[in-house]
């Protein structure tokens, strides 16, 4: 075989590196470029949902492992600032539809550092850290990005594959010229985390809550070592000032004041967009994850949406791999995943925002007895759940390989 019959992989990111290990456990030779380091711990995605975690079952003990290091959230809260509670979710309803009928409360540079740890023992996988893509381009059969090494050399990589997982900034994307359409929203969002324990101010609190609030939505979400507290901020904010100790402070004052400072462990902002790629294919380069598609995080849908376009696409290599299908397979997956994209994750991540922002009191109160009746009848709880957890979406759009 070849050096150059292999899948290259732009980004080692949780896409990348699910796509790299599926691959190598089915004797796929991979080459990961990552422009990093290191990998990233950054403090970015902590909810998996179901299908995702399903998903994970493939790569035996990574489930289990992720949970060890994470929280099992069979709970899940919808909450008016002023109101309290407006319905607690109970995911046990999936149990028959899911190996996983909760949300696992993990960060996911928790689930690239295990995958590292697998893809170390084939020796047909490689990751090389410090290789920044800087072109891709599609040939005969094959595929080549340039890459700029850690010598400060440039050099052209080829594989049979390429999968750009390079992120919202993706070279690879750029570099085909696929635009990325959609829209930036204008404002920024802030993700404070903090040791305070909220539950001794609401004890009904679940680790997922959604607070609607006409003036200052929030999200307060359990990881394993803090809350972490998300709100929108005013793009005319002096950006520095957001994020100075006074600032912080002022704000988590403004959900509950416990009269002590708040022990403050991460702070960050960052910008919200909602984009997907024109086309996920050129030839034998693929588009997955951030690179193809972002949104906005309320209801935690990218990464979670990245990782099943990591599997639907590198269960189609490595069919084609085998000799049981053409690269005519490739189109399906476009056709699969920039749907869910379109169809499920833009229209979802767009609806929870504005129904936490909701300042229509009459349409506020109209959502919140719509979420108490279905939360009444068993039957649309899990039909709800099977929606909101991307089960639905998931078997709708796969289901299109069947037609
Ligand atoms: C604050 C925040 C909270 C979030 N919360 C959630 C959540 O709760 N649930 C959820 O599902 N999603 C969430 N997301 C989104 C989620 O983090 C992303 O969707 C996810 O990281 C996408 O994974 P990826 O592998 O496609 O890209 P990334 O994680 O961005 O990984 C891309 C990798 O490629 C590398 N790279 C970049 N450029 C190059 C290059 N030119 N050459 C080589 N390597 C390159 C990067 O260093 C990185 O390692 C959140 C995002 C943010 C910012």
């Amino acid at each position: 075989m070849a050096e150059t019959d292999r899948v290259v992989i732009a980004g080692a990111g949780p896409v990348g590196l699910c796509a790299a290990l599926y691959l190598a456990t089915r004797d796929i030779p991979v080459l990961v470029l990552e422009a990093g380091d290191d990998l990233a711990i950054d403090l970015r995605a902590s909810t998996f949902h179901p299908p995702t975690l399903d998903l994970l079952d493939q790569f035996a003990g990574i489930p289990s492992e992720l949970e060890a290091q994470g929280l099992r959230a069979r709970h899940w809260q919808y909450r008016d600032r002023q109101e309290g509670a407006i319905v607690t979710w109970d995911m046990d309803v999936l149990r028959d539809d899911t190996n996983h009928p909760y949300r696992l409360q993990t960060e996911q540079w928790k689930l690239t550092r295990l995958i590292q740890s697998r893809l170390a023992a084939f020796p047909h996988a490689e990751l090389r850290f410090g290789h920044k893509v800087v072109g891709a381009t599609p040939k005969d059969g094959a595929a080549a990005v340039t890459v700029e090494t850690p010598d400060g050399d440039k050099v052209e990589i080829e594989g049979r594959y390429l999968i750009g997982a390079d992120g919202a900034n993706s070279q690879v994307r750029q570099g085909l010229g696929i635009d990325y359409e959609g829209l930036t929203f204008p404002e920024l969002f802030l993700s404070i985390s903090t040791t305070f324990e909220y539950k001794d101010v609401w004890s009904d609190l679940t680790y997922v809550n959604y607070i609607a609030d006409p003036d200052e939505w929030l999200v307060l979400l359990r990881v394993v070592d803090a809350w972490r507290v998300l709100f929108p901020t005013s793009l005319d904010e002096d950006r520095e000032k957001a994020l100075s100790d006074e600032m912080v402070q002022a704000r988590l004052r403004t959900v509950c004041d416990p009269g002590v400072e708040f022990d403050v462990i991460h702070r960050t902002h960052y910008g919200v967009h909602q984009r997907v790629a024109t086309r996920y294919r050129e030839g034998n380069i693929l588009l997955a994850g951030d690179s193809a598609h972002i949104n906005n995080p309320l209801g935690g849908m990218g990464m979670n949406g990245g990782i099943q376009d990591a599997f639907n696409l590198a269960e189609k290599l490595a069919v084609i791999w085998r000799g049981e299908a053409d690269d005519s397979l490739l189109d399906l997956y476009e056709e699969q995943r920039r749907a869910m994209a379109i169809g499920f994750v833009q229209e979802s991540t767009i609806r929870n925002r504005e129904m936490l922002k909701e300042t229509d009191s009459k349409i506020r109160q109209e959502r919140h007895d719509d979420l108490r009746r279905i939360a009444d009848d068993p039957a649309r709880t899990r039909e709800y759940l099977l929606k909101v957890s991307m089960i639905a979406a998931l078997r709708e759009y796969e289901e299109q390989e069947a037609a």
